[in-house]
C-alpha cells in the first residue's frame, strides 16, 4: 500500500470449459466477489460464446477488493500482482481475461504490461478490452448494444412485427443502455422512457437519447431531465418497468423483473442486455402472458463477439475500422438469432430455453468430438 503496509487480497480465476476454444471472460473487482459467483459467471461465458458460435470457451476472474478505496498506484500494484499470480494460466491461446465490474481499459493495460514482462515479449492478445492505442478494437464500446439491435431487428422482421414508431423503454441508461437508445432512435423507434439508479423519465411523445445523455452528464441522472410544462415526467424505476410499450430493454442489473412485478409488465418484447435481469419465477409469468424475451446470452453476446475480434486483430497484427467490425458482427448475431429461433420452433420452447439448447448442443458436440464418443 502507499503507506508501506502489506495487504493481502484474495483473487480467483475460474476456467469453466475450453472444449470450443480458449477460456474467455472478464475480471471483476468487488468486495462481494466469491468463488461461487465467479464459477457461475464463467459458466455463463461458455454458453454465451457457444450461442453465437465463436470458438471460445468460458472463464471469469475476480479480486475481493473495493477499488474505490485504493489509490491509482495501489490499484496498479494489485493488478500487477494478480496478473503475476495467474500468468501461468492465461495467454492468447489459453485463457483471455477482459474488463468486467470496476475494471477497465487501464487495468487491462497494466495486465498486458505485466504479462509481457513475465513472457519476455509483448503479448497484447493476453486480454481484450484494451484502449484503442494499446491494441483495443474499434466498436467495443457499443458492441453489446449493437449486437442486441441486430438481433431485435431480425426478430421483428421474422415475426412480422416490424412497423414504424414502435415504442421503447430502456432501464439502465449507462453504457449499454444509452447506446441502444441512440441506435434504436436512429432506426425510427420511439424512445418513451429511460432510467438509471437515481430515477426514471417518461416522455409520452418520445425523447431524444443524445440530449438525455448530455442532460444526465450535467445533472447526474436522467430522472432530472424533465422541465415543467413539457411532455416528460419523472417516474420511479418500478413505474418505468410497468410502462405501456412495445419493447422493454433491460440494461441495468440482474433480477429486475421478479415474481413481484412480472405480471405488471406491459411490454410485448423484452431485450435482455444485462445479465440475468429476469428471475426464473418471472420468466414463467412472462411466458404465460405472451411476453417474448430475447435472452441475455443471445441479446448481449455482441460484446464478447467484438472481444473475439480484438483477439483476432492482435494475433494477426491488424487493426480493423469501425465499419469492418460492424460488418463482421452483424452476420454473427443474425446467424445466432436464426439458430435460436429455429431451435425454439423445433422444441416449441421459449427463446431462452432455445438459446440454452443451442449452446449446450454445440458444447456437447465439441466435447464428444474431442473424446471420440
Ligand atoms: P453501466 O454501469 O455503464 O450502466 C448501468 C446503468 O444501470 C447505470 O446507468 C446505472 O445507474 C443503472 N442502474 C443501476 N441500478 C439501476 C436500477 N435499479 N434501475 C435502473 N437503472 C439502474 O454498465 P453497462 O456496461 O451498461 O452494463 C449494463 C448491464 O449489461 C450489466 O448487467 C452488464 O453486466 C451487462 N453487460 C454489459 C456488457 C458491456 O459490454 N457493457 C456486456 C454484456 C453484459
Amino acid at each position: 500500500m502507499d503507506s508501506g503496509e502489506l495487504r493481502v487480497f484474495q483473487g480467483f480465476r475460474v476456467q469453466h470449459n475450453s472444449a470450443r476454444g480458449p477460456f474467455k471472460g472478464g475480471i471483476r473487482y468487488h468486495t462481494q466477489v466469491d468463488m461461487d459467483e465467479v464459477k457461475a459467471l464463467s459458466t455463463w461465458m461458455t454458453l454465451k460464446c457457444a450461442v453465437v458460435n465463436i470458438p471460445l470457451g468460458g472463464g471469469k476472474g475476480g479480486v475481493m477488493v473495493d477499488p474505490k478505496e485504493l489509490s491509482p498506484k495501489e490499484l496498479e500494484a494489485l493488478t500487477r500482482a494478480y496478473t503475476r499470480a495467474i500468468a501461468p494460466l492465461i495467454g492468447p491461446e489459453i485463457d483471455v481475461p477482459a474488463p468486467d465490474v470496476y475494471t477497465n481499459a487501464q487495468i487491462m493495460g497494466w495486465m498486458v504490461d505485466e504479462y509481457s514482462k513475465v513472457r519476455g515479449m509483448r503479448v497484447p492478445g493476453v486480454v481484450t478490452g484494451k484502449a484503442l492505442d494499446n491494441g483495443g478494437s474499434q466498436g467495443r464500446d457499443e458492441a453489446t448494444s449493437q449486437g442486441g439491435v441486430y438481433v431485435l431487428r431480425e426478430m421483428l422482421k421474422d415475426y412480422g412485427l416490424n412497423k414504424p414508431g414502435l415504442t421503447v423503454v430502456v432501464q439502465g441508461f449507462g453504457n449499454a443502455g444509452s447506446h441502444v437508445a441512440r441506435m434504436l432512435a436512429e432506426d425510427g423507434f420511439e424512445i418513451i422512457g429511460v432510467s438509471d439508479s437515481k430515477g426514471g423519465l417518461y416522455c409520452k411523445k418520445g425523447l431524444h437519447p443524445t440530449e438525455a445523455l448530455i442532460c444526465k452528464t450535467h445533472t447526474g441522472s436522467v430522472g432530472e431531465c424533465f422541465t415543467a410544462g413539457d411532455t416528460c415526467e419523472r417516474i420511479t424505476n418500478e413505474q418505468l418497468l410497468e410502462l405501456e410499450c412495445d419493447i422493454l430493454v433491460l440494461s441495468a442489473l440482474e433480477n429486475q423483473i421478479t415474481e413481484k412485478n412480472a405480471a405488471k409488465v406491459k411490454a410485448k418484447i423484452i431485450l435482455e442486455l444485462a445479465n440475468g435481469p429476469v428471475s426464473l419465477e418471472a420468466d414463467g409469468i412472462l411466458k404465460k402472458n405472451g411476453v417474448l424475451v430475447i435472452p441475455d446470452i443471445l441479446a448481449n453476446a455482441g460484446g464478447v463477439t467484438v472481444s473475439y475480434f480484438e483477439l483476432l486483430q492482435n494475433l494477426a497484427h491488424e487493426t480493423w475500422t469501425a465499419e469492418e467490425v460492424a460488418k463482421k458482427l452483424e452476420p454473427v448475431m443474425v446467424a445466432a438469432w436464426k439458430d435460436v429461433d429455429s431451435t425454439a420452433k423445433q422444441y416449441k420452447s421459449t427463446l431462452r430455453e432455445a438459446a440454452y439448447i443451442t449452446a449446450m448442443k454445440r458444447l456437447s458436440d465439441a466435447i464428444k468430438l474431442r473424446q471420440g464418443l
